[in-house]
């Protein structure tokens, strides 16, 4: 279960930061991830609400989506994706398996389908609150 191991990966780099900042306890984490990440939030919250150690107990888990950025490879625009803005089954094929993308979406610009994802892959830590005693 690939949020498993995010979970994980999110509450180790969260401990290395608390360690580094000497927070006894840390009370929220904002976690971003990336439009085209193929992650389940209710999931990940689960597998971080389970797999979490006493320095997490008090901490609010906010998992927000973070926008995809694409960059055309011809002519070198970049622009924002939206989702929202295709029909429910298409965002569902994208969602599942990204790769899709590129039969449905091309450059504003020059119409090209030829492009990479410049960010909104991938699942990172945006803020961490703590405080310094327990
Ligand atoms: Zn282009």
């Amino acid at each position: 279960m690939h949020e498993w191991a995010l979970a994980e990966a999110i509450l180790n780099s969260a401990k290395q930061i608390a360690e580094k900042e000497k927070l006894k306890q840390v009370t929220e984490i904002t976690i971003m991830v990336g439009e085209l990440q193929q992650v389940e939030p209710g999931i990940l919250r689960f597998a971080l609400q389970q797999m979490k150690t006493d320095l997490f107990k008090n901490t609010k888990f906010h998992i927000l989506k973070a926008k995809s950025t694409l960059k055309c490879r011809v002519c070198g625009t970049t622009w924002q994706f939206d989702l929202k803005k295709l029909d429910s089954a298409t965002a569902e094929a994208i969602h599942f398996v990204p790769e899709v993308a590129h039969s449905y979406i091309k450059c504003p610009k020059c119409g090209s389908p030829d492009f990479e994802i410049a960010s909104g892959r991938g699942v990172w830590l945006e803020n961490i609150e703590g405080a310094k005693y327990a």
